[in-house]
């Protein structure tokens, strides 16, 4: 059995005042966030910042609050994969993606249709989160009793 621990972002793009979400294609055929392995010295933070830039070309911002975990097992060679991903929410100001040989396409969907894109219920989930996060902070900061 060997361990990997990865983090990554739920990547958003605000349009029309609607969250639009970032999906990447991956060789192995699933829909999932911009990840990967955090590397020796790095915070999760940090590693979710460079992977998105690395996999994607954005520059994001994460929001404070949100950090969730998703846990997984798959096989490597015949070996068994313990895997923990560590997830940020992470605001986009551009969507003028660029993405790595790591990955085979990437989409922007809004939030019913990246729920319905996205392969692994796990992630699934936490796009569910993260939506109600960014929702509820939207509604904070725009809302009536605050000022614009
Ligand atoms: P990373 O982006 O962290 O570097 P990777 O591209 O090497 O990761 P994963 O995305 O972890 O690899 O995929 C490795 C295997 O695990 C694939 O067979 C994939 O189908 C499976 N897998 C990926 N995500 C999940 C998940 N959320 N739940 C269950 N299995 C998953």
């Amino acid at each position: 059995m060997s361990i990997e621990v990865s983090a990554g972002a739920v990547v958003f793009f605000l349009e029309g005042g609607k969250p639009l979400y970032l999906l990447l294609h991956y060789p192995s055929g699933h829909w999932d966030f911009p990840k990967g392995n955090i590397e020796l010295g790095e915070t999760p933070e940090e590693t979710a910042l460079r992977e998105v830039k690395e996999e994607t070309g954005l520059n994001v911002e994460l929001l404070p609050g949100f950090k969730e975990e998703i846990h997984y097992v798959y096989m490597r060679g015949g070996v068994r994969v313990k895997k923990t991903v560590i997830l940020f929410v992470a605001e986009a100001k551009s969507k003028d993606v660029k993405i790595s040989w790591e990955h085979t396409g990437f989409v922007w969907l809004p939030f019913e249709q990246a729920v319905a894109r996205i392969t692994y219920k796990n992630s699934r989930e936490v796009l569910i989160k993260a939506h109600k996060y960014i929702t509820a902070r939207a509604a904070g900061i725009y809302g009536p009793n605050r000022a614009p």
